[in-house]
């Protein structure tokens, strides 16, 4: 989401004079589009403006502008902290992003700009022509969250669950297939919580993005399990653009951790979704996010999440040492020794891994269907993607084979990466 944001930032200077550069050492703006879900990154943020510090020394300043969670999160102590920042925005704020450059040119004031106020950006972003031009987008659908997982920041930071309306993503999605786009990506916190008027459905939106006829895939990310509801695993069978592949995140296999998270699904409900959705479309593959060491977690709820990772056999995930944030409840619970942590992780790691090479492994010799999508920088190769998401470097195809489905067989295959 944060390279969507990214993206709509960069249309927003763009309609105010500025143009984007990948020059950082000589710029009159420079912004920091942050996430907030790990610790590391807050601390990222001040290290990047101390680089930025240095560069600058013998040169006029550039505002700098920290956007997105790290901001909404942190807040009145960046600028405490960091005299150099000169506005901080959130995620539900950055629509104001032109009026805030115009009082800072003209040294008006230093700016916190972090209400959420999620309708009028919306409303303002509606009517800027998103500019992204590549085969693959992304397209933002629904933005915040209610869940409240006990470990996670996003419903402090992007606030209550908000759903745009179908029309004007539909109109997006027109225009970004206009500018060449043949995947879209729906995206969301809790991207199957979508619900426009209490009755257009995720489902719903799929259906009526798939009747574009230029369009060729469609995907969506994140999900919740608890919103894997059957009109939307029935959308499997109905729509054959979307993508045989959802990424489901469980963070754990035990009923006691999924309990303590507030996760509000058990084991048995989730492992109930995915065989819905491998009897609607066998062809359907998974990944998932996993949290190894969470407040509480013993070997036997370790070994739960093992063994949930081998029945449903994702064929890549994240997965991260539990990391507390503050504010959140999990982060007055208990921890789980380190060293524990980080020897559950390795051996969380490895079965991951294993069974991704695997997969890559079986895909050789088969031909598969990927969607060309650009020219990689050594200019000789291209990078594509199958239905399942793998990446594929391809030899012998060329400018013309961008934005095309093409069939290809897999020669060879490493970790990450299937060679045709
Ligand atoms: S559902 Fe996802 S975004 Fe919402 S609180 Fe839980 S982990 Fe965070």
């Amino acid at each position: 989401m944060n390279e969507y944001d990214s993206n709509r930032i960069s249309d927003l200077f763009k309609s105010n004079g500025y143009l984007r550069s990948f020059d950082s050492q000589n710029v009159n703006c420079y912004i920091l589009n942050t996430c907030h879900i790990r610790e590391k990154a807050t601390e990222k943020v001040y290290s990047d403006i101390g680089r930025l510090k240095k560069n600058y020394r013998n040169k006029t300043k550039p505002l700098v502008l920290v956007t997105g969670c790290v901001a909404q999160a942190e807040n009145d102590e960046m600028i405490r902290r960091e005299p150099y920042i000169d506005a901080v925005i959130g995620p539900q704020s950055y629509q104001n992003i032109p009026n805030i450059l115009f009082s800072l040119n003209k040294k008006i004031k230093k700016f916190n700009l972090t209400d959420f106020d999620v309708i009028e950006k919306f409303d303002k972003l509606n009517s800027l022509k998103n500019s992204d031009t590549n085969v693959s987008v992304f397209v933002t659908i629904q933005e915040g969250c209610d869940k409240f997982c006990n470990f996670c920041v996003v419903p402090y930071t992007r606030g209550s669950e908000y759903s745009r309306s179908p029309e004007e993503i539909l109109k997006e999605v027109d225009h970004l297939v206009l500018n060449g786009a043949k995947e879209i990506t729906l995206l969301g916190q809790n991207v199957n919580a979508y619900l426009y008027k209490k009755k257009f459905r995720l489902s719903d939106l799929i259906l009526k993005i798939g009747k574009n006829k230029k369009l060729k895939r469609i995907r969506y990310t994140t999900s919740h399990p608890k919103d894997m509801t059957d009109d939307l695993i029935n959308c499997y069978k109905q729509e054959k653009k979307l993508m045989p592949f959802l990424h489901l995140p469980v963070q754990s296999g035990s009923d006691k951790i999924l309990k303590n998270m507030n996760r509000k699904h058990t084991r048995e409900e989730y492992l109930d979704s995915i065989d819905k959705l491998k009897k609607i479309n066998p062809e359907i593959k998974f990944s998932s996010d996993f949290i190894v060491g969470y407040p509480g977690e013993s070997e036997k709820d370790f070994n739960d999440t093992i063994s949930l990772i081998k029945k449903v056999n994702f064929i890549n995930s994240f997965s991260f040492i539990y990391s507390p944030r503050p504010g959140t409840p999990a982060s007055k619970m208990k921890m789980v020794d380190t060293k524990v942590q980080k020897k559950r992780l390795i051996i969380l790691q490895n079965l991951l891994e294993k069974i991704q090479m695997q997969k890559n492994n079986d895909k050789i010799e088969k031909v598969e269907e990927v969607l060309v999508e650009n020219r990689l920088k050594n200019q000789i190769q291209y990078f594509g993607r199958t239905k399942d998401l793998t990446p594929v470097i391809l030899n012998d195809v060329s400018d013309v084979d961008i934005g095309n489905l093409i069939k290809v067989r897999i020669n060879k295959s490493d970790k990450k990466i299937t060679v045709w």
